[in-house]
């Protein structure tokens, strides 16, 4: 099998780290497990040990014929582009839970997990993503790997920063390290328009060197001007400075 760089193949041969991700989260008979890019099933069969269903998206075809030996009544395998679907419509029944567990491909990773939280149904994820993107995923406030989307999944998960996996545990060895991170819904979750709230936080970061009140030209500047008066923030405040929850306090003025 020629792995085709376009489309991220890189291959997981690490059996104790296949192994663990499979294992990151305790699911029953009445769970569901998605996995994103299955390739040649090197965590598939893993994962079709466990006692949930799996829904498995695999966008290259060539990957049947070593992924059709694990079609049963409990693992359906669908050959498309996972961006494409809208995955509430593929599920052939209701599940209590559901998990994503993926080795995903590099080269789509924010497209990938943006769609994912669209769909509003995951309750965990444990994703291997590049090192660089999973420190962006858990990064604190204040640090330059925080942004826009660090807190976007804040608002819907716990992070976890589980271990890093170097580049010679994947065949063909991708260019960079890359690391395990466990993403776990939280149990309250603000009730707020997330896509509101998205847009909002995306045009606070919007230019990095700017300060915030300069990139949220669009709002109403007095509430911002009382916001920071009642925290006791300066006009030179950016919003890498702020955390989740400032974030949220002040997104709920506007
Ligand atoms: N899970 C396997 C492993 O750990 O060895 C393969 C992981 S490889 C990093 C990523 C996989 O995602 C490849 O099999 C690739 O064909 C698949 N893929 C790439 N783009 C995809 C997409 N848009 N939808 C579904 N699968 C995709």
């Amino acid at each position: 099998m020629i792995a085709k760089k376009s489309l991220g193949q890189n291959f997981l041969k690490d059996e104790k780290v296949l192994n663990f991700i499979a294992n990151s989260f305790e699911v029953t008979s009445k769970d569901l497990l998605i996995e994103i890019g299955p390739g040649m099933g090197a965590l598939t069969k893993y994962l079709v040990k466990k006692p949930a269903f799996l829904l498995c998206y695999e966008i290259d075809k060539r990957m049947e014929k070593f992924l059709n030996v694990y079609k049963s009544p409990r693992t359906f395998l669908i050959y498309d582009d996972f961006l494409k679907r809208n995955f509430k419509k593929d599920f052939p029944y209701h599940y209590q839970n559901v998990y994503v567990i993926a080795n995903i491909p590099y080269y789509i990773t924010t497209p990938i997990v943006e769609h994912i939280l669209n769909q509003e149904v995951v309750d965990g994820m444990t994703l291997l993503v590049q090192k660089e993107v999973a420190l962006r995923f858990c990064a604190s406030s204040k640090t330059k790997d925080y942004g826009y989307f660090t807190v976007f999944l804040q608002h819907f998960f716990q992070i976890e920063y589980l271990f890093d996996v170097p580049s010679t545990s994947f065949e063909p060895s991708p260019k960079v390290t890359s690391a395990v991170v466990r993403f776990t819904k939280k149990e309250n979750i603000y009730p707020l328009d997330f896509l509101k709230f998205q847009t909002f936080l995306k045009q606070a970061f919007h230019m990095k060197r700017k300060t915030l009140k300069n990139n949220l030209k669009g709002y109403d500047l007095q509430i911002l001007s009382d916001f920071y008066r009642e925290n006791g923030f300066s006009d030179s405040l950016r919003a890498e400075e702020l955390c989740y929850d400032d974030f949220v306090k002040l997104f709920l003025k506007f």
